[in-house]
């Protein structure tokens, strides 16, 4: 006969320890292994040609993501569809190492018909999700490539009127799969009161359809100042961003900005924009909450409706046989999507790998280049010396004999 388990009730006492134990350095065996495996992060940008995604990636992240745009070559053809580009970057801070994919949807609002515009890319949206479902579901879990969007920036032209239909449609449809951030793009062209009565329409608008846009929360507690911090953040949405590169001098500071005859438009000056705020989110307070959020809620809530939608397909498949091959059908080209967008991020890793060595061998050779170049120089400081000595000795004959057996 089996024994009983004994439940025996303990009240949990906390105790005082006596001396050093070592647990407390958690958070910095934590930190270490985070440092050590580094950060990744994907960010989605959404909106027309030329409304500035590109110039404000590189501005926010510092650096030349985004490779300079060829100019189109024209063409006959109309493109119809809305492409979906992904630019990966290793970027390092510190000494801390973030993996940084930024996904561009070329093509979003530019055609004539822009009905259903949304469409690919809430469907590359799920296809990621799926493609880490599928890994969640393998035996071996180990190592999950994690290739879900954590942030989609979505660019309002700034038209200093209200959301457009189309605006309205897409966040609509994408808000309860991705974490969506508005900005009103290229805002420097608007004075302050359009830019204030522009955002207090996005937001009735915002309000009105229900959308739902990422949020700092506000945890009780949190310090003060961080509280405070946050609700500044979420009193500023959407924020109104300018992006430029070029360096001003303002004073006596450098300053990133955008010149006109009037004065210089700062990016980084709070008082100018609020692309400072943006950063403050996205980057230096909220990357990982915006991470988890995808995980826990997103992510989560897709993953469940996915399974629910399936048992129901199931259930009905033993009864309808016409709804079974239909389902089959539906499964093969889930497959192919998630098998697509598999490849496409093992593709994405190849490609950055090879460039990571590429850029290594440039450096390497670039070094001897230099070594072989201030080698080059002494010598010919050298052969020069020798010369002014052999002239000065009056040796007639000799440096230029030497001087020729040098450059042989
Ligand atoms: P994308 O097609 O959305 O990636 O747009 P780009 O970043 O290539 O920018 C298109 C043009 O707009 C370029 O000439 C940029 O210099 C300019 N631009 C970018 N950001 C801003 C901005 O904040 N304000 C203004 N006035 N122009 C901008």
């Amino acid at each position: 006969m089996d024994t009983p388990v004994q439940i025996i009730d303990q009240t949990i006492t906390p105790r005082q320890l006596k001396g050093f134990v070592g647990f407390s350095n958690l958070p910095r065996q934590v930190h270490n292994k985070s440092i050590k495996k580094g950060f990744q992060f994907t960010v989605m940008v959404v909106g027309e040609s030329g409304l500035g995604k590109s110039t404000l990636i590189n501005t926010l992240f510092n650096t030349s993501i985004y490779p300079n745009k060829e100019p189109k070559e024209p063409t006959n053809e109309t493109p119809k569809t809305v492409d979906i580009q992904t630019i990966t970057a290793d970027i390092e801070e510190n000494g801390v190492k973030l993996k940084l994919t930024i996904i561009d949807t070329p093509g979003f609002g530019d055609y004539i018909n822009n009905e259903n515009s949304w469409q690919p890319i809430l469907e590359n949206i799920e296809a990621r999700f799926d493609a880490y479902l599928e890994q969640e579901n393998r035996v071996n879990r180990k190592r999950l490539i994690d290739t879900r969007v954590h942030a989609c920036v979505y660019f309002i032209p700034p038209t200093g009127h209200s959301l457009r239909p189309i605006d309205i449609e897409f966040m609509t449809r994408l808000h309860h799969r991705v974490n969506l951030i508005p900005v009103i793009a290229k805002s420097d062209i608007l004075s302050d009161e359009e830019i204030k009565s522009f955002k207090s329409r996005i937001l009735e608008d915002i309000a009105y359809h229900n959308i739902q846009i990422y949020q700092p929360p506000i945890y009780d507690n949190d310090d003060a100042e961080t509280i405070q911090e946050n609700k500044d953040i979420i009193l500023s949405m959407p924020f109104c961003v300018v992006g430029s590169d070029k360096p001003f001098k303002v004073g006596n500071k450098n300053v990133r900005g955008r010149k006109y005859p009037w004065g210089i438009i700062e990016v980084d000056n709070p008082e100018h924009c609020d692309f400072v705020k943006l950063r403050q989110m996205l980057i230096r307070t909220h990357m990982e909450e915006l991470k988890e959020y995808t995980n826990e809620v997103l992510y989560e809530k897709y993953r469940s409706q996915k399974l629910i939608s399936s048992e129901v397909a199931n259930s009905n498949d033993t009864l309808n046989p016409l709804s079974q091959l239909d389902e089959e059908r539906r499964k093969h080209e889930l497959k192919m999507k998630k098998m697509e967008a598999e490849m496409k991020a093992v593709f994405d890793q190849k490609v950055h790998e090879k460039e990571t060595k590429l850029k290594q061998s440039e450096d390497d050779l670039l070094a001897k280049y230099k070594e072989m170049k201030e080698k080059l120089e002494m010598d010919r400081i050298n052969l020069q010396e020798r010369r002014r000595q052999a002239e000065r000795g009056g040796r007639p004959g000799t440096p230029e004999k030497k001087g020729r057996k040098f450059f042989k």
